[in-house]
């Protein structure tokens, strides 16, 4: 009897890798990718070890030491987080591996929560390494036993590219058996393969492109790619990944007879396109993102010498930025055909209110940024970093969002450039163990006159609540060491360190006053756990309430922006909600002491 389990995109992905007998996986958290990591780490029966890394660079570097030993390993990110992994991974194609290693590197089209919509599958190319795109949570869960095979076999890292919708979609998932039978760890001394000289590395690229087309075989051989010729139908589609859902749907729909290709492997299985180009008279590439496949389906075809129209991003068929969905294919067979359907008609239009991100009821953040706008002021300037604190851009503190890490550097830059105004920047505690920590020591040792301020909510909230070095445990709950962020910023240089909490407003604006006024890169640590957090923990702070015949309705405390606060205009007069989590700091902005803890 099969079991089946209705489950989220990352926890069938999981469940996919221990199906592949796992043995170590590391990851640094990213949206949409997250999930994967905490579902193993959750488990209690662990054959395997895991952890979060401090960045992708060196979670992808845990994962190769642990292959070159023979294990089967993975490592997982986002796909920004492979820019950070990409100086490893480039060179890693050349010297291959040993156990199967898979690189998990989930996209985001349409940014849900990332600031660029680059497409991996460019990188699968650059690296000249396959790539497996799945189209269901399904597939993903039952490509994975199969990567982690073909890997050892080609002797070559992998990646496996979820999206978002993959990811956090759910579905009925029918399992596999698990295996117990995993391989000891050995490190075999092979010298020509893991010490990349010039002349190995000369060696190692000629196999590399040697190894290309008995990987292109092998693949096109595999059941992730599907070729479905119908004998009657001069059109033919071709698509990748979950847009290959989306377009056999909405086929299906208007009872259009079309030869149909799903590719879900990368090198693109030319065998199976040189197959599907002979018998249509035109073709539509369907794939979110960049025209990976479009571009090689030309080539075929040129190569070929057949001079069929292919249609897809180029000509604007297809969008080349943002997610597609039923309507978009419908949209492009509308212009391929000229048809007169209703592209609206697959989608559920759902009226949502406007909800526009913000910080919570109680967060720190929105604490440390007020002090901080109040002594550096307006003409101050303020670039700023990735995580939860990027919310603040309201308090007019966050002027620059570039990539991880780059908010200490950017400072740096604009100091030299000759800037002349005070530079303030700002970082989160897990993004400055992530690549902070390298731009801090380079502004001290460059003598960068700024102050850089870390946001120390103890967690990488934004995420999901992943521990990172300063919080004293591991994904699994094991305590260890506990790096103090202020001796860590001292041992680096730093000139003056101080660490305050966000909450008493006078403290932190002390604080930034004499870090203004330092002459050298200054450093304020605003330390408050995450409200989240808190309430986890079951700490209940008394809430604050606004006294009606105190309050001048002056609006100050509403200015702070906090979702608790509201404005009665009938009554002139602020009011605080349920949302309240106690921080205490709207009392502190009431000059006339209309605010006060709910027992008082
Ligand atoms: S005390 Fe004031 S600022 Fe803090 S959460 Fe409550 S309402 Fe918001
Ligand atoms: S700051 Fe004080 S006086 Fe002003 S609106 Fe808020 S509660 Fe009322």
């Amino acid at each position: 009897m099969t079991t089946r389990e209705y489950m989220l995109g990352n926890v069938a992905i999981a469940r996919g890798l221990l199906e592949g007998g796992v043995q170590v996986a590391a990851g640094y958290p990213g949206t949409p990718s997250s999930e994967i990591i905490d579902t193993l780490a959750s488990r209690e029966d662990q054959d395997y070890y895991i952890e979060w890394s401090v960045n992708e660079k060196v979670a992808m570097e845990v994962a190769v030491g642990a292959a070159w030993a023979g294990v089967r390993s993975v490592v997982t990110m986002k796909h920004v987080g492979l820019n950070v992994a990409a100086d490893p991974f480039m060179t890693l194609a050349y010297a291959g591996t040993k156990g199967g290693l898979i690189v998990i590197v989930a996209d985001d089209p349409s940014c849900h929560s990332s600031q660029n919509e680059q497409d991996t599958r460019r990188y699968a190319q650059f690296a000249l390494v396959p790539c497996f795109d799945p189209s269901t949570p399904q597939e993903a869960k039952d490509m994975l036993p199969y990567a982690f095979e073909f890997s050892e076999k080609f002797k070559i890292p992998v990646i496996f590219r979820p999206t978002t919708r993959i990811s956090h979609g759910k579905s009925d998932i029918e399992l596999g058996e698990i295996p117990t039978d995993k391989p000891a760890p050995y490190f075999e001394k092979l010298l020509d393969r893991w010490v990349m000289l010039p002349k190995n590395a000369r060696i190692r690229h000629t196999h590399l492109l040697s190894i290309q087309q008995p990987i292109e075989d092998a693949l096109a051989e595999s059941p992730w790619n599907s070729l479905e010729l119908k004998p009657d139908a001069n059109f033919g589609v071709i698509s990748a990944g979950i847009a290959s859902v989306y377009a056999k749907e909405a086929l299906q729909e208007l009872g259009i007879e079309a030869s149909f290709l799903k590719i879900g492997t990368y090198p693109v299985p030319k065998k199976l396109v040189l197959e599907l180009l002979e018998t249509v008279n035109a073709v539509l590439v369907f794939e979110e993102l960049e025209p990976v496949v479009e571009e090689q389906v030309k080539m075929i075809a040129q190569e070929a010498g057949l001079p069929i129209p292919i249609m897809g991003k180029t000509g604007g068929f297809v969008p080349r930025e943002g997610e597609l969905d039923i309507s978009t294919f419908l949209e492009a067979l509308k212009k391929v055909f000229d048809l007169d359907v209703e592209p609206e008609s697959g989608k559920v239009s759902l009226e949502l209110a406007p909800r526009p991100p913000a910080l919570c009821a109680g967060c720190s953040h929105r604490a440390t940024f007020y002090s901080m706008r109040k002594v550096f002021g307006k003409d101050a300037v303020y670039p700023s970093d990735i995580g939860c604190y990027t919310l603040g851009i309201q308090s007019g503190t966050v002027e620059t969002t570039l990539c991880m890490g780059s908010s200490i550097s950017i400072a740096s830059g604009l100091y030299h450039a000759g800037e002349k105004r005070p530079i303030c920047c700002s970082i989160g505690d897990s993004t400055f163990f992530h690549t902070g920590m390298n731009s801090l020591l380079n502004a001290v040792f460059n003598k960068a006159n700024i102050t850089v301020t870390i946001l120390d909510n103890r967690i990488t909230a934004m995420t999901g609540h992943q521990p990172n070095p300063g919080v004293g445990f591991t994904v699994t709950g094991e305590p260890t060491v506990e790096v103090s962020l202020a001796e860590l910023c001292r041992a680096m240089g730093a000139g003056s360190v101080v660490v305050v909490n966000p909450y008493n407003l006078e403290e932190t604006q002390e604080a930034f006053k004499a870090a203004k006024d330092f002459e050298g890169t200054s450093v304020v640590i605003a330390k408050q756990p995450c409200v989240i957090s808190v309430k986890r923990a079951g700490i209940r702070r008394v809430p604050y309430i606004v006294d009606p015949e105190k309050c001048e309705g002056c609006k100050q405390c509403v200015k702070f922006g906090c979702p608790a606060i509201e404005f009665d205009e009938e009554n002139n007069c602020a009011v605080i909600t349920a949302l309240c989590s106690g921080c205490g700091v709207c009392a502190q902005i009431c000059k006339f002491e209309a605010i006060r803890e709910v027992k008082k």
